[in-house]
């Protein structure tokens, strides 16, 4: 196995003398200081889906590999002129699977079957349909084009050309695709670890009895759902109360056990927020006051060599910056390469006046052509996530959106999810 290169432990530091940074600066600087930081493993095409490629993927043979039918027919050489032609029918026929042995005359004609390779002799296929068979006679009706109904050898991909390159994350299709061309295995990475852990000493397991003063955490299952369907390994660390020593005891065990560790809440600069606490007494942290809303300050640090992306604990921010921040950096790290969305320029069915000095995204949905947002902005309000079916995004500049004005609409789709 080749080992990646590991991050450096000051990956997230910030320019001196920055109060808020933009978006674009935020993900700019997570582009480039974060790297590849899984092994290379090579497996079996049929286990490939959702695996992200290491390295370029060429065709050993092409498809198809040898000239066939396309139909159900008769084969000949040559095309036909307008009007009536007649074949002498020669015995036997060409069947998937094996090869004719004979050699078909200039005036002969061959019964075929699809998928059959082409005779020698042949280079034309007249569907069944459209011919009369009387005896050894076969009658056709002309026009018909050389090479009519045959398929090509390499038509569909040549031998030796590039399907995939690197950082390619595999679709069922491809390895429908990467098996007709004779690959049978590709180099893949190995999927990203990521550690989860809620703090908060109010949080409760899903289906424990609440006391008065708790809430269930809703964050841990909702992000541990999100990076399963990027294809990662998620490792539960589970909730951690608002401890110092409990948290980074959390922060060891996540940060032995896996590439990346995801924490939600206490990331801010507050009295109980020990993860942003902790970081600061690793003397790796940087708190990233992004000019976005939702979110909090994110905080970013290193634990024992392993980055820690702290996440507010509102889940509507908490889901946010993870679409927004977190999966492009934890696609990077994956091999996958800092992938961003692209979004549709929809027509807004909301009026909203937008501040200058900050990016929003709001909770959006589609409806019909246009695009309307959840009425509620509070980040406490979960159902605006299960509402919406993707996000608006709004540009750092001030704006007066108005019915008709084009915004920037991202489906949860162009975030994998
Ligand atoms: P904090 O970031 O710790 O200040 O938390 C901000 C808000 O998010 C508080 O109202 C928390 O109770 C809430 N919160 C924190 N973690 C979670 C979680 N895992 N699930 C649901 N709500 C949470
Ligand atoms: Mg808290």
């Amino acid at each position: 196995m080749i080992k990646a290169p590991k991050l450096s432990n000051d990956c997230f530091s910030l320019p001196q003398g920055i109060n808020w940074t933009p978006v674009d600066d935020a993900l700019k600087l997570l582009q480039q200081r974060l790297n590849t930081v899984v092994e290379i493993e090579t497996i079996p095409v049929q286990m490939s889906d959702g695996r992200t490629l290491a390295s370029a993927v060429e065709a050993i043979i092409s498809n198809p590999p040898f000239k066939n039918s396309a139909v159900d027919g008769y084969a000949f050489k040559g095309g036909l002129s307008a009007g009536q032609h007649c074949f002498s029918l020669i015995g036997g026929r060409s069947v998937a699977g094996t090869s004719f042995a004979g050699i078909v005359g200039a005036t002969e004609a061959l019964r075929i079957l699809t998928g059959a390779p082409l005779p020698l002799g042949t280079d034309t296929i007249v569907l069944e349909e459209d011919v009369l068979v009387e005896g050894s006679n076969l009658y056709v009706n002309g026009p018909l084009r050389q090479g009519s109904n045959a398929r090509q050898e390499g038509e569909d991909v040549l031998g030796g050309s590039e399907l995939f390159a690197t950082g390619h994350r595999i679709q069922p299709q491809d390895i429908g695709r990467l098996i007709s061309v004779g690959v049978s295995e590709v180099a893949v990475f190995r999927p990203l670890r990521v550690a989860i852990v809620s703090t908060g000493s109010e949080l409760c397991e899903p289906g424990s009895i609440l006391q008065p003063e708790q809430i269930f955490d809703a964050n841990r299952p909702m992000l541990q759902a999100m990076l399963k369907r990027w294809g990662m390994d998620v490792v539960d660390i589970g909730i951690v109360p608002d401890d110092a020593a409990l948290v980074r005891r959390a922060l060891n065990d996540a940060a032995s056990q896996a590439d990346v560790v995801i924490t939600s809440a206490g990331a801010s600069a507050g009295d109980e927020d020990y993860v942003s606490a902790s970081l600061t007494s690793a003397g790796n942290m940087s708190l990233w006051r992004i000019a976005v809303k939702p979110g909090r300050p994110l905080a970013l640090g290193m634990w024992n060599g392993v980055p820690v992306f702290g996440l507010p604990g509102n889940p509507v921010a908490a889901f946010v910056c993870t679409l927004i921040f977190v999966r492009p950096s934890l696609m990077q790290l994956a091999g996958a390469g800092f992938i961003l969305p692209e979004p549709l320029m929809l027509p807004a069915a909301f009026s909203k006046t937008k501040k200058a000095g900050r990016r929003e995204y709001l909770r959006a949905r589609r409806q019909g052509e246009a695009i309307e947002t959840f009425a509620s902005e509070g980040s406490g309000r979960i159902s605006g996530l299960s509402w919406a079916d993707g996000l608006v995004e709004l540009p750092d500049e001030a704006l007066e959106i108005t019915p008709g004005i084009s915004v920037n609409y991202f489906p949860y789709s162009s975030f994998g999810l």
